[in-house]
């Protein structure tokens, strides 16, 4: 069997590709993770070339991974079985826009910068918002979150309908249109955060919102690390619908000034944002400002002018590539713990002193307002100490997290860096998710190892 030659058959000539360049970008994510490259890469235009690709793959027992834009942390996407890579980028037509039924429906290709480019016109937005321009499959496929989840939610909580293709290549849809149902099993929460492991998502239906009337952000600083957290856990007490409030210590502001441009007080800093009309938002504003004086703030600045707020939002987003940049000849190694909210001050002071005691470079960041933070250390991969530092510090806080009822990642995903704490995290439950995975793609074509090891081995073990 001649692979190349028979997707070429299914697909087209110029859409299979084994250019070494595109090899390459197909071998690695943003992350740590040791790159290895796929056997070809195939850019499908359909659902029906997705689906006979698959029953291909299928018949012949190779290994696929669906790709959106390869920005996630964990190794998600680097094909270490090789095969055949999907890159959704050329199915990126934002479908259909329903207004009324504050619903939209997309390829999986369309990034999320991109649709919200086309909701404006409809003085709509979508919501998630995980910092990089990821694809909306790739973000359905991790489940992703970010600065507004505190008040909007997960990417799970918007999706209403997802059409999937099986591993046999049959498709099916996960929902329906309609905003409740209690029809069935839950398949748009099973398949939301699978990874690519069970299907590939072809189309996504998604809840979308009104753009808020007023929008208000603000940078709060504070002398202690402790204080800015005690404030957020003060502010979601009293019921304040902030809708976002980043944690951001005092090396990451730093990194933000050098990398931005901006001038921000190198402290412990909360950004926030406030979302709704003019009176409510004035209310909110106020009452915040109040409970942050108390915890302790000693300076809050109000971004009320767009420029400054985008400008506030695009330095928090790229906090990441500030380090990158900082630490030339560096890899970044993130954790993703996320804890219930009251154990969140004594966890960032936990972090803080691992990451302190490691002698690593690193700081602390995070949307602090769904307990979820992150430490972000930049590492030399060649050096094995600092590797195995790094490595020490991700499960000490890891460890921490799951004693206090937490998870190993609360939107970045598993693929293979958080594979060895699945058995702790889930126990029995593993063996339910793996029996999932045997249903579903018998012959383990589907993103193999990504999430769980091989089933035959979990269902033996658990
Ligand atoms: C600087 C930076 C900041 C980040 N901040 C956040 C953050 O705040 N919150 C957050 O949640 N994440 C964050 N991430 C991680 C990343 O952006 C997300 O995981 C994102 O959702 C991945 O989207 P992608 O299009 O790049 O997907 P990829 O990385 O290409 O793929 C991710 C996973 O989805 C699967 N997949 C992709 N497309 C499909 C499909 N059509 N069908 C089935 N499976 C598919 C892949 O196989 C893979 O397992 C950040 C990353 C970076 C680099």
């Amino acid at each position: 069997m001649d692979l190349i030659a028979e997707l070429k058959n299914i697909t087209a000539e110029d859409r299979v590709s084994t250019n070494e360049t595109i090899l390459d970008r197909h071998s690695k994510d943003e992350s740590y993770h040791t790159p290895s490259r796929p056997d070809v890469v195939v850019f499908p235009l359909n659902t029906q070339e997705v689906s006979d690709i698959l029953r291909f793959a299928n018949q012949h027992h190779i290994p696929v991974v669906p790709f959106g834009l390869g920005t996630s942390l964990e190794g998600h996407v680097i094909p270490y079985h090789k095969g055949i890579t999907i890159d959704f980028s050329l199915m990126n037509t934002i479908l259909e826009v329903r207004p009324d039924d504050f619903l939209v429906t997309v390829q999986p290709g369309v990034t999320r910068s991109q649709l919200n480019k086309e909701l404006k016109k409809y003085g709509l937005f979508f919501s998630v918002d995980p910092g990089a321009d990821a694809t909306l499959g790739g973000m359905a496929a991790t489940n992703a979150s970010g600065t507004t989840s505190v008040r909007y939610g997960v990417m799970r909580d918007q999706v209403r309908d997802l059409e999937v293709v099986l591993a046999d290549g049959t498709v099916i849809h996960t929902g329906s249109k309609a905003a409740k149902s209690s029809s069935g099993y839950h398949l748009n929460g099973l398949f939301v955060g699978s990874e690519g492991t069970l299907g590939c998502i072809t189309e996504l239906t998604l809840r979308v919102y009104g753009i808020p009337e007023h929008i208000m952000a603000a940078r709060a600083s504070f002398p202690t690390l402790d204080q800015a957290v005690q404030a957020v856990i003060a502010i979601l007490s009293a019921g304040i619908p902030v809708a976002r409030v980043e944690l951001v210590d005092e090396q990451s502001v730093k990194q933000v000034n050098r990398f931005s441009g901006t001038r921000y007080k190198e402290a412990p800093t909360l950004f926030l944002e406030f979302h709704g009309n003019e009176a409510g938002l004035k209310q909110d504003v106020t009452f915040t400002k109040e409970i942050v004086f108390e915890a302790g703030c000693d300076d809050i600045q109000f971004e009320t002018d767009t420029t400054e707020r985008n400008r506030l939002w695009e330095a928090r987003h790229n906090l990441a590539y500030a380090y990158v940049h900082g630490f030339p000849g560096k890899k970044m190694m993130v954790t993703d713990v996320c804890v219930p909210i009251s154990e969140l001050a004594g966890a960032v002071r936990h972090a803080r002193e691992v990451v302190t005691a490691s002698g690593l470079s690193g700081g602390i960041l995070g949307h602090v307002g769904d307990g979820n933070y992150h430490v972000l250390l930049m590492i030399d991969t060649q050096n094995p100490e600092e590797m195995s530092k790094a490595e020490q510090v991700n499960e000490r806080i890891v460890q921490y997290a799951l004693a206090r009822g937490g998870t190993c990642t609360g939107e970045h995903g598993v693929g293979i860096g958080k594979k060895k704490y699945q058995l702790q995290e889930h126990g029995p439950a593993l063996k339910v998710m793996a029996a999932i995975k045997q249903a579903l793609d018998p012959n383990h074509i589907l993103n193999p190892n990504k999430i769980l090891d091989h089933p035959r081995e979990i269902l033996g073990r658990v």
